[in-house]
């Protein structure tokens, strides 16, 4: 061990026992190497892998990855979408704390997720689009979280640009909504400005949880209008309707 690593080593040491870390979920005393989230927390986080349907990307129960029946009978206008994890417990908790909270000690355990994520499917992206929020709601709140997750996703691979989709329309909750509503809610409610930005590119959508798919349809849809030439969807987590 060299001994700028060896100072290092013993000054993280120091630094665990004088600041201990806590887990994000479940209190327990951890050390920082840990990031946040304990292993046995860590484990239960459900992670979606394949196999998965090759174009929305919801986990198949068995098998290899194909087309689902959902988007075999009425296609996605985006050509692909991924999740990092499933919708429940610690990865609820985390969004919700980004969200209302704008809670920085988030960011650790969501990076420590991020890291086990493939995300080769948007490699060829050109540029990254967060889903916006109407403007009063980002006032209120202070954080565009999607704009958030898009930076702890590509800040250091891809251009951001959050001033190209615009919510221009002020829209229910989706979460308050059910299924068949969730689409009529967002239909018109998303502008582009300066589309010579998007035109002929390659997105990469970000969201923070696809439910139903409703938002970032219309997102994409909106998109591809203004010229983009394809649309890549990319959500923190992912809803798995019963
Ligand atoms: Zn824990
Ligand atoms: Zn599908």
């Amino acid at each position: 061990m060299r001994f700028s690593d060896l100072t290092a080593f013993c000054l993280q040491g120091l630094l665990d026992i004088f600041f201990p870390s806590a887990c994000h979920r479940c209190g327990k005393r951890i050390d920082s190497k840990e990031n946040c989230i304990c292993g046995s927390c860590y484990q239960e986080i459900s992670f979606i892998r394949p196999p998965l349907c090759v174009h929305c990307g919801i986990p198949m129960p068995t098998g290899e990855s194909h087309l689902c029946g959902d988007c075999l009978n009425n296609p996605p206008p985006y050509s692909l979408a991924r999740s990092l994890v499933v919708y429940e417990d610690l990865p609820r908790r985390l969004i919700h704390q980004l969200k209302y909270a704008n809670d920085a000690t988030v960011w650790k355990p969501l990076e420590k997720i991020a890291r086990h994520f493939d995300f080769s499917p948007f490699i060829r992206c050109d540029l990254v689009v967060p889903v916006p929020l109407h403007h009063e709601k980002l006032k209120k709140r202070g954080i565009n979280q999607s704009l958030l997750l898009a930076k702890l996703f590509f800040r250091k691979s891809m251009v951001i640009t959050p001033l190209v989709l615009i919510k221009n329309k002020k829209t229910k909750p989706q979460a308050e909504l059910g299924v068949s509503l969730r689409k009529r809610n967002v239909k018109d409610s998303y502008i582009i400005k300066n589309a010579d930005i998007i035109r002929n590119k390659n997105i990469c959508l970000v969201d923070d949880v696809y439910t139903t798919g409703s938002t970032v349809d219309e997102c994409a849809r909106v998109l591809l209008a203004a010229g983009a030439r394809e649309v890549r969807v990319v959500t923190f987590a992912r809803v798995l309707l019963k």
